[in-house]
């Protein structure tokens, strides 16, 4: 049965000693802080988890009974709901579901999303299991934070993540819903749903468009451009992304088709690469028939696909797991720039050694956030009710008919029934959660840049992004007035 501990950081009874990615993240936090004014009690509390839920349950699986260990964590509460996916792995533990949610706080004040950060994970090998025991685990964990009140629209709202997806989003929202039935706002219990179950266009592709718009913010950026010895633009950059899974096969999608060179792909079970490009959707066409990039005609197939991020490219997307650049392969890292696709791809350890070759690292609490901004926008679709562009797409249409028709009448030209059409498109959906999610990662790089260039002790992005968002969350405690 489950057993439950709510409590705060530095219970070392949960704990299983060092944690490198927990250590990382705060280390990185320390970093920034360390160059900040704010008292160090404010400090402490920002970086404190608050609470932290370990339950153990037995779930019937192939014929018997097994005990399923797993935990959520709510790392602040500074605002509500706190906010993070679930993710289905063994590396599952206490510390990493920490790391996780602590980076949630973090990425949710870089890009203004009013969220606290959580994260939840079930230590299993999603692979293992039928679909049907998949199905049991994750309901039953539903059930487990109910109970514990650490699930709800205004309490702490899931996600997907490594080793979850649209499927398992759905079981969370039905089992909610049908114990808190009379909760009018129940389906805003978890973002990432499938469309028809209350979710919001563009949520699967938003890590991957998010990561996109962070790099060609990047690479437009003259001054930076010139800082790293590179030409502006994406069409001569050569890209390599560690991970094909949602993140990475959506980013190289993006990347590729405004005009980058996806040279390299790698996946658990080895790498492919083309100095000359991958067709990243031939590529998804094999690894949804062969299940594995693996044997790719349009590429080379390499067997130790890690050995491939030490490969010559401008721009390395490490979007699959936490710890990959460390301080053993961090000195043959070639990239220019690393895009961190991934939550904490680069332990603190190998950081220093990539600035020191003047590397550029754009961090994940930046580069991966817009899958929790469109979370974001699909909660606020729950609770309005309402799908985006509902009640203005035609009346749009109507406006920019009558303009085009006044100028039409005023020039004496007319338009084709083609080109009106799109003239006179009014935003449905998807268009109008592409069109926030854009101005979010533009909005958010500048803020972002204004710490990197304006402030002499900032070194490198990370630190910056780190300022940036230390400082929103200090805000909403000092208008609180308890710290002096
Ligand atoms: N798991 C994703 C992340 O790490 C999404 C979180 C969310 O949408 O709440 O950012």
């Amino acid at each position: 049965m489950a057993s439950t501990a709510k409590k705060s950081s530095g219970s070392a009874a949960l704990f299983h000693g060092h944690n490198p990615f927990l250590e990382s993240v705060n280390a990185y936090f320390d970093k920034a802080a360390a160059i900040m004014g704010h008292p160090k009690g404010l400090l402490d509390q920002i970086r404190a988890c608050n609470s932290v839920y370990y339950m153990q349950f037995p779930v019937r699986i192939k014929g018997g009974i097994q005990v399923i260990q797993a935990w959520r964590a709510e790392h602040s509460h500074h605002k509500l709901p706190t906010k993070g996916g679930i993710r289905y792995a063994l590396s599952v533990d206490q510390e990493e579901v920490q790391a996780l949610a602590a980076l949630m706080t973090y990425k949710c004040a870089v890009v203004d999303v009013p969220f606290g950060g959580g994260k939840g994970g079930i230590r299993i090998d999603p692979k293992a299991y039928t679909v049907e025991e998949l199905e049991r685990i994750t309901r039953r964990y539903t059930v487990e934070l109910i109970k514990k009140n650490f699930i709800g629209p205004s309490v702490d709202v899931p996600a997907p993540d490594y080793g979850t997806g649209p499927r398992e989003m759905a079981w969370i929202a039905d089992t909610y819903q049908a114990m808190a039935k009379d909760d009018i706002n129940a389906l805003g219990c978890v973002t990432g749903k499938p469309v028809g179950q209350g979710g919001v266009r563009g949520r699967t592709a938003a890590t991957g468009r998010g990561l996109y718009f962070a790099v060609r913010e990047a690479v437009n950026d003259a001054t930076l451009m010139k800082k790293l010895k590179m030409t502006t633009g994406l069409s001569d950059k050569k890209v390599i992304v560690q991970g094909f899974g949602n993140v990475g096969y959506h980013a190289a999608k993006f990347l590729m088709e405004t005009g980058a060179t996806i040279v390299g792909i790698i996946e658990w079970d080895g790498a492919v690469v083309n100095p000359k490009g991958i067709d990243v959707d031939a590529l998804n066409v094999h690894r949804n028939k062969k299940g594995s990039i693996t044997g790719f005609a349009g590429a080379k197939t390499i067997k130790d696909g890690n050995s491939v991020l030490e490969h010559d490219c401008d721009i390395l997307v490490p979007a699959a797991l936490e710890s990959q650049i460390h301080k053993g392969n961090a000195g043959k890292i070639k990239a220019k720039i690393i895009a961190e696709g991934a939550n904490g791809p680069i332990t603190s350890e190998a950081e220093p050694i990539l600035l020191k070759k003047g590397v550029l690292v754009m961090p994940d609490m930046y580069v991966n956030a817009g899958g929790v901004v469109v979370s974001y926008f699909e909660w606020l679709k729950n609770l309005s009710h309402v799908r985006f562009g509902r009640m203005d797409k035609r009346f749009d249409e109507g406006a920019n008919t009558r303009i085009i028709s006044t100028v039409e009448q005023l020039t004496g030209k007319t338009l084709t029934a083609a080109e009106r059409a799109v003239v006179a498109r009014g935003a449905d959906e998807e268009d109008l959660v592409n069109s926030g999610l854009e101005d979010t990662m533009i909005a958010s790089y500048h803020t972002i840049m204004e710490h990197y260039y304006g402030n002499p002790k900032v070194k490198d992005m990370r630190t910056a992004a780190f300022i940036s968002s230390i400082d929103k969350i200090a805000q909403s405690y000092l208008s609180l007035g308890i710290f002096p």
